[in-house]
């Protein structure tokens, strides 16, 4: 979503007559996007400004500028707390950086942007994206859920969905332009409500699906992806959907958070690990060659060592391809932060490396299968050292192989010749 966010403002301020600067001291003006999801993330963002502060000294015309999910959180108390930034903008207002900019190039005050937070963004995108073809497309902003470790609801606003239509066209748009394969963004796509006609509750997850049948049939569109579900919206009905929808690629990322249900309860996510795995079992009925995938915190305020337990015994049941494993960490003004953050952080580490251990057995082993076999890959990166490119499988999974840099963004055919937990290597066979 950040990647998605960059990308758009620089597309807003290539189309306002900037250029890419080749490195921060050629710069006019620097630009951080920020995340919030966790301490870690906004400790760094703070130091990454603070080393400008020689930068701006020399060239005190500088204009330093945050956007984000921090910048939301902090509005104007980041000057206090960061004060060689200029402008703070948070992810609502993304629309008004070239004349924040404009501003403060000819009035030298610092501009703080955070009251749209909950709007709906404006149906106009610049023609500039990253890539020639593949594209992140939002469908919904914000989110209600409000799991009770979780700041997104708060800086990122509820949940507003954008109309179908404007989606669509969005799509119809890229294809045109030559894209191959496209990822549907929001919080929790599960509760996409994009779809007037659909009466709420009674249409869970029918939204997204009736969504993607439309995506499906529009030419030149190859694959077709979304993140992320959520386990309390995700339903069979989307599952067969996704078997039944041939560019739907079989890949899903449902974060479970905790195997322990009196975890999942103080956390707010409307499910058991029982229902989370009667999801999974569905899911494999209906994709039986599909990829899983899941987000873990550990040390979440109270976790014992039978809840942590409960968490392994799940990874350990469900076998997910991959899985993003986080350090809990308070985030006000989320609800608990009010809970005592009483695991310690030894704790919190070692029950991280476990899991990053059993996770990593478990990638390999599930990668072995697709020794010897075929799979097919959209080609996006080139490393000139190596001579190599890497793409992905419809699953989503990375391989790497001998390759031209113009192949990037061809579909070629890649016999597997070796794996490991986080990579396939092989050979093109067409
Ligand atoms: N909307 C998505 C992603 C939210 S943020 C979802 O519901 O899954 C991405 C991940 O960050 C979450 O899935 C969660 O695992 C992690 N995360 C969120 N808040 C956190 C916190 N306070 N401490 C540690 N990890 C957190
Ligand atoms: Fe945060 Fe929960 Fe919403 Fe995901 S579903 S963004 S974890 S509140």
């Amino acid at each position: 979503m950040n990647f998605r966010d960059s990308e758009f403002v620089e597309g807003l301020l290539l189309e306002d007559g900037f250029r890419k600067a080749g490195s921060f001291d050629k710069a006019d003006v620097i630009l951080f996007n920020s995340c919030s999801v966790r301490k870690h993330a906004e400790d760094r963002l703070f130091s990454n400004i603070a080393e400008l502060a020689a930068l701006k000294k020399k060239n005190p015309q500088l204009v330093i500028g945050l956007m984000g999910c921090a910048a939301q959180n902090y509005s104007d108390k980041i000057l206090e707390k960061s004060p060689l930034v200029d402008f703070v903008c948070g992810p609502g207002n993304e629309t008004d950086i070239p004349a924040i900019i404009a501003d403060i190039m000819e009035n030298r005050c610092p501009v703080i942007a955070t009251n749209k937070v909950n709007d709906k963004r404006p149906e106009f995108f610049p023609e500039y994206r990253s890539s020639s073809f593949k594209a992140y497309v939002s469908i919904s902003e914000g989110c209600g859920n409000f799991c009770s470790y979780c700041i997104v609801p708060y800086v990122r606003g509820r949940e507003r969905s954008r109309e179908a239509k404007d989606v669509i066209r969005e799509v119809k748009d890229l294809a045109r332009r030559g894209f191959r394969e496209i990822t549907l963004l929001g919080q929790n796509v599960n509760s996409y409500g994009g779809y007037k006609i659909l009466k709420k509750g009674r249409s869970k997850g029918q939204g997204l699906i009736k969504l993607l049948t439309e995506l499906n049939k529009i030419k030149g569109i190859e694959r077709i992806r979304f993140l992320t579900s959520h386990p309390k919206d995700a339903s069979p009905d989307l599952f067969r959907a996704m078997r039944d929808l041939g560019k739907v690629c079989e890949h899903l990322h449902l974060p479970a958070q905790s195997g322990s249900d009196r975890i999942l309860k103080l956390m707010n996510r409307g499910y058991t690990s029982k229902r989370y795995l009667k999801l999974i079992e569905e899911y494999r009925k209906s994709a039986p060659g599909g990829s899983v995938t899941t987000d873990i915190i550990v040390g979440f305020p109270s976790e014992t060592k039978k809840d942590f337990n409960d968490t392994r015994r799940l990874m350990e049941k469900v076998r997910f391809d991959g899985a993003f494993i986080f350090k809990y960490s308070p985030r006000p003004p989320a609800r608990s932060a009010g809970f005592k953050d009483d695991v310690p952080k030894e704790i919190k580490q070692e029950r991280l490396k476990t899991l990053l251990d059993l996770q990593c057995a478990i990638s390999l082993e599930k990668n072995l299968p697709m020794k010897n076999k075929i799979a097919q890959i959209l080609i996006d990166g080139y490393n000139i050292k190596e001579s190599q490119v890497t793409g992905r499988t419809r699953a989503g999974k990375v391989a790497v192989f001998e390759g031209r840099k113009d192949l990037i963004g061809r579909f070629v055919d890649v016999r597997i010749e070796s794996v490991s937990p986080h990579a396939l290597k092989g050979r093109i066979v067409k």
